[in-house]
């Protein structure tokens, strides 16, 4: 048994998420977070809304709105569809409480303390026309990296690369167009390369990472040079120095305060249990037992693998200058960074603007939330740039939930319903039943082991290997011809039933919802697959209230197989899943922009 921290990347506040932001992190986290947990595990899933920044201000300005505003209608509407999914979290909070503020700035204090956080002049954004300061969010250009003409001062969206304001090619104003003039302003800068070292003696230890994520890592320290963490904007966390806190126009960098996310949930999960130092078990150096996982798209691998760390080691006092780590005392690194690739939409990048995207509220309204689990899970971009398509979707959801795991569902338990009214026993079983039933049970032991090593398309593909198995073997079988061996037909019925129940563990952590409708259909009572639900609580430290999800996933199914019980009443069930018609194919592609 271990501590297990799944650090789920923080959905971005400025509007609704797309297909593409859960299948590159959400479905897959929680699929390994169900599974640990049903492994035996103590799991912690924590993420929130990352609400900081500059694209919330350009939208909230869009919108006619502040930005606290414009974060409260996403906020809530991101919980919202994130439980419609089931995603398992512990807490999924947001970064504008007192608490993550709190946290933040205890972080950053004790980084500067320990001397990695360094005061440098740097070139700020003047409107020639005004003489005024023109905050990150107003300047925008040409990506010197990527080449992508409308780069922000911060970063851009293009390539995910952080820029600074004087890194652009033809920088304008937003406002009126106007270029820019540089003058001189002051930042904090985290000292990357006093922090090159101890990252470089991390990553070395971190073998089994996915390949192409260990190598980006490594390729990132060969350039490394400090990074600003502080920003000309006024929406964000004050800087907690003395001559700083106070400047409306200088807050901490929103990737600095959002990676602290991580932590800083964890304390709030901590605090809001009852035990408020609860949160070391996962968190604390000493914890020889925790294992932190983090999820994310391959765009944030830089905050992950090296921002991230950086301020970890900083905080702890172990880059060349020493030092001494702060109240929280010396915190764990990740274990693991488990990056996804991209998903496109029928060949091209999702894209808001030109309405090449599909909201996860609208899929789920046309759509189960299993249907696209089980897309995600078994042709999602684990680790190659995938593409979604209407008509593979279709393809999937009918030949193969439909027709491959739901059959086998709705055929062995009508017909063990419509034969017997309850789960009829097994006697003298052949080496064909026995057979199969061994390739149930073993399956537990493979699939658990791809899904902890975040292989979750092989996992989901040996699970419906199973699936497939079993629908052969009732075909040899074919019970329904067995017309005078009441005995024989039963425990073919049996097998399948057993066999049913074993696959409907397996699949649990991937089609939640489905397996707790299936374990009715079998008979079973109580929870089999717990949700989590929308809790409305009080800011802990007096700021205003909030949604999160939590929940309560201790109870439900074991990772083991579980004999089924003879004599347990069956009813005559219903499809689990629905087949969808073809004509959705030319429907959806309408939907989309050209
Ligand atoms: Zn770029």
């Amino acid at each position: 048994m271990s501590h297990v921290l799944a650090a789920v990347a923080w959905p971005y506040a400025n509007g609704p998420r797309h297909i593409g932001h859960v299948s590159g992190f959400g479905v897959p986290s929680d699929v390994f977070s169900r599974y640990m947990r049903m492994a035996g595990h103590d799991v912690l899933m924590v993420s929130g809304t990352d609400e900081h920044g500059t694209p919330i201000l350009v939208q909230a300005e869009k919108e006619g709105v502040t930005a606290r505003e414009l974060a409260d209608r996403y906020n809530r509407l991101i919980v919202e569809d994130l439980q419609a999914l089931g995603l398992s979290y512990d807490l999924f909070t947001r970064t504008t409480t007192r608490n993550h503020y709190a946290v933040a700035q205890e972080l950053f204090r004790t980084v500067y303390a320990n001397g990695y956080m360094i005061k440098q002049t740097t070139h700020g954004a003047i409107s020639p026309s005004t003489g005024r300061t023109l905050p990150d969010r107003y300047i925008e250009g040409t990506c010197p990296i990527c080449g992508y003409p409308g780069a922000r001062g911060d970063q851009c969206d293009n390539c995910g690369n952080q820029l600074d304001p004087t890194d652009l090619i033809n920088p304008r104003s937003r406002i009126n167009g106007e270029t820019p003039e540089f003058i001189e302003t002051e930042h904090f800068f985290l000292d990357l390369p006093a922090l090159a070292d101890a990252l470089a003696q991390w990553l070395k230890t971190r073998t089994d990472w996915r390949p192409n994520v260990l190598k980006f890592s490594l390729n990132l320290l060969d350039d490394i040079r400090p990074r600003a963490m502080t920003r000309d904007i006024d929406w964000g966390i004050p800087v907690p120095l003395p001559g700083w806190e106070d400047n409306p126009a200088k807050r901490l960098y929103v990737w600095f305060d959002a990676v602290v996310g991580y932590l800083s949930a964890a304390i709030e999960w901590a605090r809001r249990s009852g035990d408020d130092t609860a949160w070391k078990k996962w968190w604390s150096a000493a914890a020889e037992d925790a294992r932190q996982y983090y999820f994310m798209g391959k765009d944030n691998i830089t905050f992950h693998a090296q921002i991230w760390p950086a301020e970890l080691l900083g905080y702890n006092g172990e880059g060349s200058r020493g030092g001494q780590p702060g109240r929280y005392g010396r915190l764990q690194l990740p274990t693991e960074v488990v990056s996804s690739e991209f998903l496109t939409m029928e060949g091209r990048k999702f894209s808001s603007s030109r309405s090449v995207v599909i909201y996860v509220r609208d899929f789920l309204s046309r759509y189960d939330a299993d249907a696209l689990r089980y897309f995600i899970a078994v042709a999602g971009p684990e680790s190659t740039d995938t593409d979604f398509t209407w008509a593979e979707f279709l393809r999937r959801n009918n030949d193969e939930l439909v027709a491959g795991w739901g059959n086998l569902v709705n055929r062995s338990i009508s017909m063990a319903a419509k034969n017997f009214g309850e789960i009829p026993p097994l006697v003298d079983p052949t080496p064909a039943d026995e057979a199969l039933l061994a390739t149930a049970r073993e399956a537990f032991d493979t699939v658990g082991g791809l899904i902890e090593r975040h292989r979750q398309k092989q996992a989901i593909t040996e699970a419906m290997r199973v699936v497939a198995d079993a629908n052969r073997y009732l075909s040899d079988q074919a019970p329904w011809k067995i017309k005078d061996d009441p005995a024989r037909q039963g425990t073919v019925l049996h097998v399948a039933l057993q066999v049913v129940s074993d696959c409907n563990t397996l699949l649990t952590p991937f089609l939640p919802h489905s397996a707790q409708t299936i374990h009715e259909l079998l008979g079973g009572t109580g929870v089999h697959a717990p949700m989590p639900s929308i809790v409305e609580v009080d800011d802990l430290d007096g700021g205003p209230g909030y949604p999160v999800l939590t929940g309560d996933y201790t109870v439900g199914a074991r990772w083991e197989s579980r004999p089924v019980e003879v004599g347990r009443p069956l009813d005559p069930p219903k499809p689990v899943f629905k087949k969808l018609d073809p004509s959705i194919v030319d429907e959806e592609l309408a939907r989309l922009g050209g």
